[in-house]
Order: C-alpha cells, then structure tokens, then sequence
C-alpha cells in the first residue's frame, strides 16, 4: 500500500493563508515537496520532527514526480506544496498523470489565488453589478504559445475584470493588446507585486500608458499580477448601482422583503 500525494494550494505568498485543511496535511505529512521560488518557507513551520522537506526550485517535471512516487512508497502522506491554487498555472495534470499511471492516489486543495490576493490588497473588487459580473482570469503569450481565440485582444473585447499572470516582462504586448481591443489608454490598470507577502508588497497604479514605465521605475520584473477593470478605483465613485442582494426590496432564501 502507497501513500496519498496532497497537492495543496499554499496561497500567494502569507503563510496565514493557507486553508486549515492544507496547513492539517502539513502538520501531518511524512514529506513535503514545496515550490522554492514562490511558496514561503514559514508554510513549513507546520511540518512535524523528521518530515521529509525538499525545494523543487531546480528539479525538472520528472525528477519532482519521481520524487513524489519514491515518497508515496514510503510514507502515508505526501504534500505537494503549490503557490496560490494549484489548478491556475501549476502544471497539476503534468504532475498528476505519472501518478495514476504508477496506482499512487491524489487529491487536491485548493488555495487562495495571487489573482484574489492582489485584488484585495488593492481594496478591489472584481465585480460590480451593471458594470461587469464576469472575470478572466489568463495571461500573453510569452514562450507558452496562447491557444487559438485567447489573445489578450479577443478576451479584452468583453471589457470585463482581467487579471493577468506570469506577463510583467511583457507590458508592452499587454498595452497593445488592450489598446487593440478598444481600451483607452487612460484605462486605469493596476500591478501587485508579492501579493500579501508581509512586508513586501508593492502595488502600482496607473493608466495603461504609463504603467510599463512605472513598473520600471519600480523595478518590479517578476512575481507580480497585472489586472485592468472596470471597476478598479470604484471605492472612490461617488455613486454606486447597489448590489441587489443588499436591496431592501430583494428577497432572497435568507431575508424576506421587508415592508417599506
Ligand atoms: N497558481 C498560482 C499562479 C502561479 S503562476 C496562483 O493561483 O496564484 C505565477 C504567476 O502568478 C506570477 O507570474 C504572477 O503573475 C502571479 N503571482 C504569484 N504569486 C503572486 C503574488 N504574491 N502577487 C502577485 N502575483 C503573484
């Protein structure tokens, strides 16, 4: 009988944010493989006297599974330890896939996304009603080529929430793109870098024509999260369309309407 491999969300970058059931299997596992770069090394400070604890900032795909495997058949609980939630950007089925193949069971736990992180930081929101109810999450094309009908300047058509991974060193494209899809340039875009981690985060904001100079400025080329709405700044309109579901006059399961 093999172990369990946990891929667990570690959140974006605060150690706090983990969900309770990730830092569970933390304080439980027998080896845990975390993602160097990005997860912070405090998540360990869970791990239990004789855990297993392996950076796999310069391992490849195969080594990390591999590793995952020879632990499973080992110890009862294995962690894979990801950066925010390990469906966005993760490469999960690539590490997923030699897993089943070798009968070793797996689950997963999500986790808090950069994407929500740097939005609340921002005292953001991703939607507003009448404005826009829709977020995309996505990224440019950089070395990973973009699926056909997924560049930034078809998806920003829709002139929703967009929030924009693993693209910092690619402002420029970000611009056109937008600007292409009918942005103005004073559209305003706003850039978190280390989202939440203490201490560390830097936001940027701007319109989108100065904002790959301001980010510059800022020296700020990596681990950061690009997101442009309608809605950002909206703390500060003057005049709001209110959510429905705080509406007096809209019941819903919880509340009857009240008399007026
Ligand atoms: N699974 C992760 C994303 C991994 S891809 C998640 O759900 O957040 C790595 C990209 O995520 C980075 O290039 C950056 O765009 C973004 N990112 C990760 N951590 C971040 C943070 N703390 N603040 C801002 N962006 C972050």
């Amino acid at each position: 009988m093999s172990g369990k491999v946990w891929f667990v969300g570690a959140g974006p970058g605060d150690p706090d944010l983990i969900t309770v059931k990730g830092r569970d299997l933390v304080e439980r596992a027998d080896a845990i493989l975390y993602a160097g770069s990005l997860v912070s090394e405090a998540a360990m400070r869970w791990a239990k006297d004789g855990c297993q604890i392996q950076d796999s900032k310069g391992m490849t795909l195969q080594e990390i599974t591999d590793w995952l495997i020879q632990q499973a058949h080992s110890g009862e609980t294995v962690v894979r330890l990801q950066t925010g939630d390990p469906g966005l950007y993760g490469a999960l089925v690539e590490m997923v896939q030699p897993l089943d193949r070798a009968g070793i069971e797996v689950a997963v736990i999500p986790g808090v996304s950069s994407a929500m992180a740097s939005v609340a930081a921002g005292v953001e929101t991703l939607t507003l009603p009448e404005v826009t109810q829709t977020v995309i999450l996505t990224r440019v094309e950089g070395r990973t080529p973009m699926p056909e009908g997924e560049s930034l300047s078809e998806l920003a058509a829709h002139h929703t929430t967009i929030c924009i991974f693993l693209s910092i060193t690619l402002l420029k494209k970000v611009q056109s793109e937008l600007v292409a899809a009918g942005w103005s340039e004073e559209s305003p875009v706003m850039v978190v870098q280390k989202a939440s981690w203490p201490g560390e985060e830097k936001i940027i904001r701007g319109p989108l024509s100065e904002i790959r100079d301001l980010c510059k400025a800022e020296k700020i080329a990596s681990q950061a999260m690009i997101v442009v709405s309608p809605v950002l700044g909206a703390r500060e309109w003057p005049e709001l369309k209110k959510s429905k579901l705080y509406d007096p006059g809209f019941h819903h399961r919880f509340r009857k309407v009240k008399d007026l």
